[in-house]
């Protein structure tokens, strides 16, 4: 047994599955998940020693690398000052007034610790400021593990919510309507059907948790239409988008602007941290301006904000950070669209900026239900292929790989190297 096998062992008895969030545990793939010991630029180093070309980046805060000199350094000065006041610091002006001009749609924001604080938040918002109950979301958007969130779709757009999880109860999988992405029909039918009752709509504008999967042409347009014609409101769930498409996120990319944005990850530049925000005519519901009641012991925590403002301040400040981030995405997946031509495979890749999916299905995937094509087997073989050959993916087929600017030309090269041997060797 190796060092990252010893682990997991001793791990599995103490830790439930051994893991502290479960997708770490590999069973999507198998095998046992490796241990990190430290990552720096585009490597990351296992407790065997093992280097590994990064194309997870810590799910998606890693977007300049890992260790990043400024991050790190910004760190390093915070700690002397002590780690938590639980009081309001200069920071947390700084870190707000950077986020509004980032994302202009935003124009008052909190901060919290998570992605998941942000997206269970923001829907408390929303109702309390509709005055309704329900949300929709769409089968296959992923937005942490507050219990409203944990909804199957159902057999369709017209079925009520049930719960994905023992532990939501009924009731609260009731107020939560589910949509196949994509589909504009299905969510006018489901307002149709809820008049008066739906409080938001909450999407992903470019999905990442299914693998990924882009807005056709009209989608987001028209779901804006439908929240403005129903007096719902639209949230951008940015936790993975926000700060990676562009600078302003996915909004600023697809040029539509929602009444509350989300945002985790890249926000706290590998810190936890995460952040809701929108007109301010809807945040000043907020306690303590307003009656919608939301806190945090560590919100704003010194430490993070610090992280998370030199890592903000960087790519305000260097739009090459994007223009490069593009760069590499075009040639690994034209590198992986060469790799399926020779192969002879017809598989999907699907790809935005910095963030794309090779799908094992020659179907297009648009939508959770068309994900769901994909030959699991396959793909796990793939992955141990690439892990192998150095290349560490995400462990599962649903997800979307993160490039950063840490990756060189040459290390493209390899990936894309690795990718072909790898196809070969899972298909045979
Ligand atoms: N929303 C989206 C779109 C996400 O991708 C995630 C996590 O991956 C979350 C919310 C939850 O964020 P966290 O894991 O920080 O709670």
């Amino acid at each position: 047994m190796n060092e990252s096998e010893k682990l997991f062992e001793k791990a599995k008895t103490l830790i439930p599955g051994g893991v502290n969030s479960p997708v770490r545990a590999f069973r999507a793939v198998g095998g046992s998940p490796l241990f990190i010991k430290s990552a720096k630029g585009p490597y990351i180093y296992d407790e065997d020693g093992r280097q590994y070309i990064e194309l997870i980046n810590s799910w998606g805060p890693m977007i300049l690398g890992h260790a990043f000199e400024p991050v790190e350094k910004a760190v390093r000065d915070a700690i002397q000052y002590s780690f938590s006041f639980g009081a309001p610091t200069r920071k947390e002006v700084e870190m707000a007034e950077l986020i509004t001009q980032m994302v202009p749609s935003v124009e008052k924001v909190r901060m919290v610790n998570s992605g998941t604080e942000a997206t269970m938040a923001a829907i408390r918002v929303a109702r309390g400021f509709t005055g309704r109950d329900k949300i929709i979301k769409f089968e296959g958007c992923y937005h942490g593990h507050g219990d409203s969130f944990l909804i199957a779709a159902g057999s369709g757009a017209m079925t009520m919510g049930v719960p994905d999880s023992p532990g939501v109860t009924k009731a609260t999988a009731a107020d939560t309507l589910t949509a196949p992405y994509n589909d504009l029909a299905a969510v006018e039918v489901l307002l149709a059907n809820n008049q008066n009752q739906i409080a938001a709509i909450i999407l992903e504008p470019v999905v990442g948790n299914m693998g990924c999967v882009l807005p056709e042409p009209g989608f987001l347009e028209g779901i804006r239409t439908l929240c403005d014609k129903n007096g719902v409101l639209l949230i951008f769930d940015e936790v993975m988008t926000g700060f990676r498409l562009a600078k302003g996120g996915a909004q600023e990319r697809f040029n539509i602007v929602p009444d509350l944005t989300t945002m985790g990850k890249i926000i706290g530049g590998g810190m936890p941290v995460g952040a809701y925000g929108g007109r301010a005519e809807i945040m000043n519901i907020v306690s303590p301006a307003g009656p919608v009641y939301q806190a945090g012991t560590l919100s704003g925590n010194p430490i993070a904000m610090s992280a998370g403002l030199a890592m903000l301040h960087y790519l305000n400040e260097h739009p090459d950070v994007y223009s490069r981030l593009e760069e590499v995405g075009n040639k690994l997946t034209d590198g992986f669209r060469s790799a399926l031509l020779k192969t002879g495979l017809n598989y999907t890749i699907n790809h935005v900026g910095s963030m794309f999916t090779l799908f094992m299905t020659e179907r297009p995937v648009t939508n959770f239900s068309e994900a769901k094509s994909c030959d699991l087997p396959l793909f796990g073989r793939y992955f141990h292929a690439m892990l192998n050959r150095g290349v560490y993916l995400a462990p599962s087929q649903f997800e979307s790989l993160f490039l950063s600017t840490a990756l060189t030309d040459e290390l493209v090269e390899q990936i894309i190297q690795a990718n072909e041997e790898s196809l070969t060797e899972a298909i045979t």
